[in-house]
């Protein structure tokens, strides 16, 4: 009896931020955007439990991103 076990990763955008922002780095006015990306413990490719999950908020035009914490990205995206 044999198992495959392997890693997935796996990225979804919760949305933008309901008031504009700055962008620190092209300066822009614009509304950020809120990713998730998680990693996931497969088992024969199901997806079984996660192994971290990070939040991070970029910018749609320059594509810089920073991570925030869960609270904060629930929290803008109020
Ligand atoms: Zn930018």
């Amino acid at each position: 009896m044999f198992f495959l076990v392997g890693v997935q990763s796996y990225s979804h955008e919760l949305g933008f931020y309901k008031k504009e922002g700055t962008c620190p780095n092209c300066n822009r006015t614009i509304k950020l955007g809120i990713v998730r990306n998680s990693v996931w413990l497969t088992i024969f490719f199901v997806p079984c439990f996660p192994l971290s999950i990070k939040y991070f908020k970029f910018c749609p035009e320059c594509g810089i991103s920073a991570q925030i914490t869960r609270k904060e990205a629930k929290a803008l995206l109020k």
